[in-house]
């Protein structure tokens, strides 16, 4: 007997799932992005909760849906329809590509998917459940096209994992912070989050930035902020970025996304921080809602799993070029006027 082997596919699986599927947030996020890479326009995501943590994830979008035998697949690892090979990679539009993300969230939880392609010619839809990656039941449902994920006893079998959960509160906080960058930087789609049958979030299908901020941080700050623009052949900064009088002890509510993707970069957020010279203290951070498009080219998504940071050739040009974007817009603009009156 060798002492060395080859592990099951189940334990590849939940193993692959410690790097994907960190928290119920993780879950959110993997599910929400499926659903806009589907072409959904309106995304419900409805959360529960008890005492104890998350005991439900349910995302519902009315997106390209899937038949019988795809929905199956999709639970498999590497299986995915958004990429053939390495080569698309290069030039990829969709959130997802690894083809991982159900099958990891399915090794650790309770997954139930209803789906129904859109436009097809069955009336019926599909109803799956996957527990422990095993598919556990199939049957045709009634159901409207689209496709609703639900994720239940999330960590079931990783007590590990489970134990390192945080306060409820805390995991909600996570969640409502994945739904809020990816509203961000989706406004062709109509967000809704709901907990515990309380609407927390909800964001209205307008393609505009503003009209997304406005919903989720409200009118005055929406009104209050400056247009940035800037260009070059390889980048279009687009997006807004407070007056320096609106500023926060970190970097955190500098908001980026690239390619529609949104993502965390500390060198893009420090460009922007740079572009206000002094007009910022010290040690203050803007607040700023950047939309980037970069020749795909240029990006590389596959750094992480979770393809939160990429990695950009010529970041030193890019960067530059955000940090111009921003001074500009701010000397273009009247920051005297605009200082509100006092009451
Ligand atoms: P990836 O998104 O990287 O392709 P996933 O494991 O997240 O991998 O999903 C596997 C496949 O399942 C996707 O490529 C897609 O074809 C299908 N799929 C997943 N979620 C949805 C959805 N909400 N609507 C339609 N198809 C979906
Ligand atoms: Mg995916």
């Amino acid at each position: 007997m060798t002492k060395i082997r080859v592990l099951d596919t189940g334990t590849v699986n939940q193993i692959a799932a410690g790097e994907v599927v960190e928290r119920p947030a993780s879950v959110v996020k993997e599910l929400l992005e499926n659903a806009i890479d589907a072409g959904a326009t309106s995304i419900l995501l409805d959360v529960g909760s008890d005492m104890a943590g998350i005991t439900k994830i349910r995302v519902t979008d009315n997106g390209e849906g899937m038949t019988a035998d795809e929905a199956i697949l999709a639970f498999h690892p590497h299986a995915t329809s958004k990429i053939r090979d390495i080569a698309d990679l290069s030039a990829i539009r969709t959130l997802g590509f690894r083809g991982e993300a159900l099958a990891n969230i399915a090794a650790v939880a309770e997954v139930t998917i209803v789906t129904r392609p859109r436009g097809g010619e069955a009336l019926a839809g599909t109803r799956i459940v996957v527990r422990g990656g095993e598919v556990v039941e199939k049957s045709e449902v009634g159901a409207p096209e689209g496709t609703t994920i639900v994720v239940e006893r999330l960590f079931y079998n990783t007590p590990a994992r489970r134990k390192f959960l945080k306060s409820r509160n805390t995991e909600l906080a996570h969640i409502y912070a994945v739904a809020e960058s990816l509203a961000l930087a989706h406004g062709e789609v109509a967000f809704r989050v709901v907990q515990n049958g309380k609407e927390r979030m909800a964001t209205q299908r307008s393609g505009g930035v503003l009209t997304t901020v406005a919903g989720l941080y409200g009118a005055d700050l929406a009104r209050s902020l400056i247009p940035v623009e800037g260009r070059l052949p390889f980048i279009r900064i687009g997006g807004y970025i407070s007056r320096p009088s609106e500023n926060r002890g970190n970097l955190s509510q500098i908001s980026v996304s690239i390619n529609g993707r949104s993502i965390s970069s500390r060198p893009i957020a420090a460009a922007v921080r740079e572009g206000y010279g002094t007009l910022l203290p010290k040690d203050r951070y803007p607040v700023a809602f950047l939309e980037l498009s970069i020749d795909t080219g240029l990006v590389d998504v596959n750094v992480h799993p979770t393809k939160r940071e990429v990695r950009l050739s010529r970041e030193r040009e890019i960067t530059g070029a955000i940090a111009a974007a921003v001074e500009e817009a701010l000397a273009g603009h009247d920051l005297a006027r605009e200082t509100p009156a006092e009451p």
